[in-house]
């Protein structure tokens, strides 16, 4: 896979903290050159995750999202407006966690508040 274009996808990803969408980095990386395709983007982000240098967040059945904010934090999720928020990370701690078998360890929680407008 061409450097260039995994740097251009960077580049897209760590201009600030958000939650974008493949289809949303692809688009953004395609505005400056239309070159990079879908499937190097998705090939891209997989390994940037693997790597842990995003966190892969699965909001819903058919929509994930790509978290550049490294920082540990958990999410507010506007059912309605799609919208994601971050909490940071000291804000939350979850209790009452089940012991985990001594043949595992934590690789940590994902807490996501989903909210709506009130009726
Ligand atoms: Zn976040």
């Amino acid at each position: 896979m061409p450097t260039h274009q995994r740097m251009e996808i960077a580049q897209v990803l760590f201009e600030r903290d958000d939650h974008l969408s493949a289809d949303q980095i692809l688009m953004r990386v395609n505005a400056r050159h239309a070159e990079t395709s879908k499937a190097t983007v998705y090939n891209t982000l997989r390994l940037f995750a693997e790597k842990k240098l995003v966190r892969e967040l699965v909001v819903d059945a058919g929509r994930v999202v790509y978290d550049s904010n490294a920082r540990p934090h958990q999410h507010f999720y506007n059912v309605v407006t799609g919208e994601l928020t971050d909490i940071p990370g000291e804000l939350i701690t979850v209790e009452g966690l089940p012991a985990i078998s001594d043949e595992l360890q934590s690789e940590g929680v994902d807490v996501i508040v989903r909210v709506r407008p009130r009726t």
